[in-house]
């Protein structure tokens, strides 16, 4: 069976999206980080490394994924939630 690759928004490395964070896009726009990885919307991958996370916060990569300006307050919201995800 094939390995479904994505690309990090942050390093650019393909890689098993199973090792990847999901960032979806919801029907009704709102950004979020995708525990399920089945959420419904657009998504974007990022690894699961601080590096790649704090990265798009800081450079907004998410703004040219999902071609809209992304507030502040949603990229900090994300950075949040990573942080808490990372310790359960
Ligand atoms: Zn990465």
């Amino acid at each position: 069976m094939k390995v479904p690759i994505r690309t990090c928004v942050a390093c650019r490395q393909p890689q098993p999206k199973k090792q990847l964070l999901r960032v979806v896009k919801t029907p009704q726009g709102e950004i979020k980080l995708d525990s399920t990885g089945r959420a419904n919307g657009r998504g974007a991958y990022i690894c699961n490394r601080a590096q790649c996370v704090q990265d798009a916060v800081k450079k907004k990569l998410f703004n040219r994924n999902f071609k809209m300006n992304i507030d502040d307050s949603v990229y900090t919201r994300l950075l949040e939630e990573y942080n808490e995800q990372k310790q359960n």
